[in-house]
């Protein structure tokens, strides 16, 4: 069945088609969960970019990303300062304690999935970086949490922004999550801040990628020559952690959460 898209009202997704966004959901868990596995200390972004595109496909589906508005990359891998869409360079390394944002999505048999992890380097982050990625991962949870049917897609931003405040950091507002399911990108945008309108209502069927974008200093972001990394002005550390769900009446399901070893 054809989604009910009108406009900017959000997509409803029966269970059969709940069924297969679950499949590319999981599809690109297990492939980030590979690629954070074979992040090291001289790997080339550009090789791990290469390798995500076979572990893509070695799923059966395709890159949601490659050719997206002309992303030439498999995946978004983004460095340190670098918020969300690096793109993998041949002569480009990670070096220890080097902070990678993956942003993993995944064409299936029509249904796309969309995730994002931030990892360091080496598994031993300094305790700036330690907080920044564990307030992040908290923020996401907590959006998360606040993501259910007869809820309002501003409670998601508004859960994000506060915890994020509280810990000390800012959110970025020129990006924003969003709905997935048949498109990478579908209504409603989903803000990782309290807006003045309350949003869509949130009902059973949606299917939503929740994804905070932390910054250490201020939330401003500009973009790169290559027209689309995505980098704090300030310079500071940024990190970014996305899920995609499905609103129920109780708890969301995490759709991206990995089933398998
Ligand atoms: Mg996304």
């Amino acid at each position: 069945m054809t989604a009910r898209v009108r406009s900017r009202r959000a997509v409803i997704y029966g269970p059969r088609e709940i069924d297969g966004i679950r499949l590319a959901a999981q599809a690109t868990a297990g492939v980030l969960r590979e690629l954070v596995r074979a992040l090291r200390p001289g790997l080339s972004t550009g090789e791990l970019d290469d390798l995500a595109g076979e572990l893509i496909r070695a799923t059966g589906g395709e890159s949601a990303f490659f050719g997206y508005r002309g992303f030439p990359g498999q995946i978004c891998i983004s460095l340190n300062d670098e918020v969300v869409h690096g793109i993998g360079r041949k002569e480009r390394f990670v070096q220890l304690g080097d902070l990678v944002s993956l942003d993993v999505g995944i064409r299936l048999h029509g249904f796309v999935g969309d995730t994002a992890t931030t990892h360091c380097v080496g598994d031993l982050p300094d305790e700036p970086r330690k907080q920044l990625l564990e307030a992040t991962r908290q923020c996401l949870q907590l959006g998360i949490g606040a993501a259910r049917a007869g809820g309002r897609v501003n409670d998601i931003g508004r859960a994000v922004e506060q915890h994020a405040r509280k810990a000390g950091y800012s959110v970025v507002r020129d990006f924003v999550g969003h709905g997935c399911g048949r498109r990478l990108h579908e209504p409603p945008e989903v803000p990782n801040f309290a807006c003045r309108q309350p949003g869509v209502l949130l009902q059973t069927g949606m299917v939503l990628a929740i994804e905070p974008m932390l910054n250490q200093g201020d939330d401003k972001v500009s973009v790169d020559a290559d027209g689309w990394t995505v980098r704090t002005r300030d310079r500071g550390l940024s990190a970014h952690f996305e899920h995609m769900i499905a609103i129920t009446n109780g708890e969301a399901e995490i759709l991206t959460w990995p089933k398998k070893a």
